[in-house]
C-alpha cells in the first residue's frame, strides 16, 4: 500500500494532494454522520487490488467470461458469509451500491405503476423509496405512512389503513433517518392482509442486526432485506439484497442482467472479508458498543435539554431538532459544528415546515467514532462540545478551542488504515 501511495505522490501531485488532505480531515476530525464508518485496513487492500481488473457478468459457475477461479471463490464466500451471518435462503452481493440494489428489488417483484407503501420521506424514507425526483418515483406510484405526532414512533393503525385503502404490491420498511428498532411482525401482518411482499431496507443498520443488537427482519418472515455494505457494517461500497429462495431467481435476473453489467469484484471480494468480520465475536461487542453510545450520546444531549426526535434512540442515530432546541436551522448547526471538527449533517424532521435546504434538525450517529474506539466517557465530552456550541453560535473563540480539544482527543483515537 506505501509502494502505490508513493508512486501516486510522485506521478500526480494534484490528486495525491486532495488524498492527503482528505486523510488529515478524517484524522484529525469526529465523524458523526450516522452513515459512515472506517472500512478495515484489509478491505482498502482489497479494493485497490487487481481483482478491479476483471469482468465477472453472472454469478459463480455461470460467467460470461474465462478466467473466474478466483473472482467465483471470492463471491462465494461472500455470498455464504452473508446467508449465515442473517439468516437466510438466498442472497446477491453484485449491486454496486444501495440504490441500485433498492431498484433492482422493485424492478425484479413488481410491475411499473404498481403501488408500494414507504415512509414519508420527511419521517424517515430515504431517497429510494419513491422520492418525486427519483426515477423509481416516476416508476411506481409511492404512496405513505408517517410516525406519530404524538410520540414520533409508527402508527400501525394507519399503516393498517393506508395498506387497506391502497393495496399495495409491496410494503417497505427500514429507514434512513428514524431512530428506534421495528416492529417487522406487524408490518407483516399487514402486507399479508394485503397480499403484498415485505421489504426491509436496513442500510442503515444492518451492522447492528447482525451484531445482534437489533431484530431480525427474517424472524418475522420478510421476502427481502436489502443492506449497504458501507454503513454500520464498516465494509466497501456496495449493496447486498438478501431473500427468500422462492425469490432468487427473480432478483438475480433483476441485478444482472436486468439492471447491471459487470460486477465491481474488488468491492465483492471486500464485501466477503467485512462479513466474515461481521461473524466474529468482535463484531457483537462494537454492535453492542455503537448502541451504547448512541444511547450515551443521546442522554448526555437530553440532560443538557437538546429535544431529541422521538425522546432518544434504539439504534445507531439519534435526530435532534436545533430549530426547537437551539433556535438554529440544521444547516447553521453542520456548519457551526463543523468549523470545530465535528461532522454532522442536516436533517429533515417529521413534517419539517423548514425547507431540505434549511431543515430544523441534524442528525448524529456513533458508528464512525465506536470504530476508532470512543465510549460513553467520549460520548459525554461530544455533547458537552455540541451543546455548548449551538448555545453560543456567535462565538467564534469557542469554535476555536473546541477544534482544538477535538484535535487532541482524536490523537488518541487512529482512523483504521491511517498511521
Ligand atoms: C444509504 C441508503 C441507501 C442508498 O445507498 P447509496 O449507496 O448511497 O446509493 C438506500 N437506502 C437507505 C435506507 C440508505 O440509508
Amino acid at each position: 500500500m506505501r509502494a502505490h501511495r508513493d508512486l501516486l505522490q510522485s506521478a500526480d501531485p494534484e490528486v495525491f494532494a486532495a488524498l492527503a488532505g482528505e486523510e488529515s480531515r478524517q484524522a484529525s476530525g469526529i465523524e458523526l454522520i450516522p452513515s459512515e464508518n472506517y472500512t478495515y485496513p484489509e478491505v482498502l487492500a482489497l479494493l485497490g487490488s487487481v481483482f478491479t481488473n476483471k469482468y465477472s457478468e453472472g454469478y459463480p459457475g455461470r460467467r460470461y467470461y474465462g478466467g473466474q477461479r478466483y473472482t467465483d471463490q471470492v463471491e462465494e464466500l461472500a455470498r455464504q458469509r452473508a446467508c449465515k451471518l442473517f439468516r437466510c435462503e438466498h442472497v446477491n452481493v453484485q449491486p454496486l451500491s444501495g440504490s441500485p440494489m433498492n431498484q433492482a428489488v422493485y424492478l425484479g417483484l413488481l410491475e411499473p405503476g404498481d403501488t408500494i407503501l414507504a415512509m414519508d420521506l420527511s419521517h424517515g424514507g430515504h431517497l429510494t423509496h419513491g422520492a418525486p425526483v427519483s426515477h423509481m418515483g416516476r416508476l411506481f406510484n409511492f404512496v405513505r405512512y408517517k410516525t406519530d405526532p404524538a410520540d414520533g414512533t409508527i402508527d400501525f393503525d394507519a399503516v393498517r389503513a393506508m395498506a387497506r385503502a391502497h393495496k399495495p404490491r409491496l410494503v417497505l420498511c427500514g429507514y434512513t433517518s428514524y431512530p428506534r428498532d421495528l416492529d417487522y411482525a406487524a408490518f407483516k401482518d399487514v402486507a399479508d392482509e394485503a397480499g403484498a411482499f415485505t421489504m426491509c431496507d436496513a442500510s442503515h443498520y444492518a451492522g447492528l442486526v447482525a451484531g445482534g443488537v437489533m431484530r431480525n427482519p427474517f424472524d418475522a418472515g420478510f421476502d427481502v432485506v436489502t443492506t449497504t455494505s458501507h454503513k454500520s457494517l464498516r465494509g466497501p461500497r456496495g449493496g447486498i439484497i438478501l431473500c427468500r429462495k422462492e425469490l432468487a431467481q427473480r432478483i438475480d435476473k433483476s441485478v444482472f442482467p436486468g439492471l447491471q453489467g459487470g460486477p465491481h469484484m474488488n468491492a465483492v471480494a471486500g464485501i466477503a472479508v467485512t462479513l466474515g468480520k461481521a461473524l466474529e465475536p468482535a463484531f457483537a461487542v462494537y454492535a453492542r458498543q455503537v448502541l451504547a453510545n448512541a444511547r450515551a450520546l443521546a442522554a448526555a444531549l437530553a440532560a443538557r435539554g437538546a429535544p431529541l426526535v422521538t425522546g432518544g434512540t434504539d439504534n445507531h442515530m439519534l435526530v435532534v431538532n436545533t430549530q426547537q432546541g437551539y433556535n438554529l436551522d440544521g444547516k447553521t448547526a453542520e456548519e457551526l459544528l463543523d468549523e470545530a471538527g465535528l461532522t454532522t449533517n442536516k436533517q429533515i424532521v417529521p413534517d419539517d415546515p423548514n425547507p431540505p435546504l434549511k431543515p430544523s434538525g441534524i442528525r448524529l450517529g456513533t458508528p464512525a467514532a465506536t470504530t476508532r474506539g470512543m465510549m460513553e466517557q467520549e460520548m459525554d465530552r461530544l455533547a458537552g462540545w455540541i451543546d455548548a456550541l449551538l448555545r453560543n453560535p456567535r462565538d467564534a473563540a469557542l469554535r476555536a478551542t473546541v477544534r482544538a480539544e477535538v484535535a487532541t482527543m482524536c490523537a488518541g483515537f487512529p482512523v483504521p488504515g491511517l498511521q
